[in-house]
């Protein structure tokens, strides 16, 4: 067992000979173990402290050498032993996980358990790489910087592979646990796996100049729908996006330039928090209405037909609603999330599939659907849009009731 980690040696006694103990954590590699053909006994461990400078490291005895272990702070990865001989506390800072996992072997080896069965270091000098701080930032610009035969350091936090003709996303880059920032543009990707929605730090998202033609829906679902900030899928040849692209609850900004859309989902205006939308170059005929909920810094629509006629499209009001449609606008109105433990699956994906007038009610089937004159101007404070004095443009809106529609066409 070994760890990379942060260590600070606290001499106890410096302090009573009036020297300064603070010098701060130093990278090193913490080992457990035994010298091999040791008797397997808590008298033949020791704790084993490597640096950079001192990769032949120092031992410390474990079988009855240990005066107290400092656990408050695990959950942080922070742990401190302290040592009867020689006077050390070596403060330690690691990845919660192998903090725990240490502190497990250090357990049983203290209570003298089946010290065969763990599993121990050797004691030998550590290597350069073993002391190092982890990698977290990994540039990747050529076919041969690719790595084929070893992995990638667990530890990434940004990760950017371009113009190396990469043709999937790997299995090994959506297990990085630590990814926040992946950029995969300039490649030839041509399908997204839907496990890239388990990925649970990634608030980045490039995958612009690749060949990805529309996206499964259960993409957008999962941790990665609540960390993800901002999504570039510009030039890809895109002719669909699906309409979970509305439950990425904290995007900020979403590109989607140069691809062949037609339509845009409804569900764009339940993101909340975007700002930046760009969408040029496509083959939007119209917006969707729902944008109208939102209030961007800007948006960019430059080089879209934006031709759909005004008027009615379809009248689905025949009616009263149904019961279900109108508990189901009641909890949303209310910001009840029921989930499936209350009431049925299927209802609570019926209950995410709201559209909002623009007075604000939630409609569900029970709707008039129309084209309307969009005034993005009130939608953005930065606008791209065909002609410069333009400031509208034709959108799908979702119109609660006959009342909302005359409004809109000032009858
Ligand atoms: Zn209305």
């Amino acid at each position: 067992m070994r760890i990379n980690c942060e260590v600070q040696v606290n001499n106890r006694k410096l302090p009573s000979l009036n020297i300064s103990n603070k010098r701060g954590g130093t990278r090193s590699s913490l080992g457990i173990g035994r010298h091999p053909g040791s008797k397997a006994d808590v008298s033949s461990l020791f704790i084993h402290l490597c640096t950079a400078q001192h990769k032949l490291g120092t031992k410390y005895k474990v079988g009855g050498n240990i005066e107290a272990v400092f656990t408050k702070f695990v959950a942080e990865g922070k742990f401190t032993i302290r040592f009867k001989e020689p006077s050390h506390d070596l403060c330690v800072k690691a990845d919660p996980v192998l903090a725990k996992t240490f502190l497990q072997t250090l357990k049983q080896g203290i209570q003298n358990k089946d010290i065969e069965k763990l599993r121990l270091s050797n004691l030998n000098p550590v290597k350069q790489s073993q002391v190092e701080k982890p990698m977290t930032k990994l540039i990747i610009r050529s076919k041969q910087e690719y790595p084929i035969t070893t992995a990638f350091p667990y530890s990434l936090e940004i990760l950017k592979v371009n113009n190396v003709e990469l043709n999937r996303v790997e299995k090994r880059i959506i297990k990085l646990k630590k990814l926040k920032s992946l950029d995969l543009s300039h490649n030839t990707i041509k399908e997204l796996p839907a496990t890239i929605s388990v990925m649970c730090c990634l608030t980045e998202l490039h995958l612009s100049f690749n060949h990805i033609p529309n996206i499964s829906p259960q993409v957008f679902t999962g941790r990665l729908s609540h960390t993800l900030h901002l999504l570039d899928l510009s030039y890809n040849g895109m002719e669909y996006l699906p309409h979970t692209l509305g439950r990425l609850c904290n995007l900020v900004s979403l590109k989607i330039d140069g691809n062949k859309l037609r339509k845009l989902p409804a569900s764009l205006g339940k993101l909340t928090r975007m700002k930046y939308l760009t969408a040029s170059n496509n083959n939007l005929v119209e917006l969707p209405g729902s944008l109208m909920h939102l209030r961007m810094d800007t948006v960019d629509v430059f080089g879209n037909p934006l031709s759909s006629p005004l008027g009615l499209v379809t009248n689905n009001i025949t009616g009263v609603p149904r019961l279900k449609e109108i508990t189901s606008a009641y909890c949303v109105q209310r910001g009840l999330r029921p989930t499936a433990a209350d009431i049925p699956a299927t209802l609570v994906d019926y209950l995410q599939a709201w559209c909002k007038c623009g007075c604000g009610r939630i409609c569900y089937e029970t709707h008039i659907l129309a084209c309307i004159s969009l005034n993005l101007k009130l939608v953005a404070s930065a606008l791209a849009i065909d002609t410069a004095f333009q400031t509208s443009a034709p959108a799908l809106a979702v119109l609660c009731s006959q009342k909302c529609f005359d409004k809109c066409f000032k009858r």
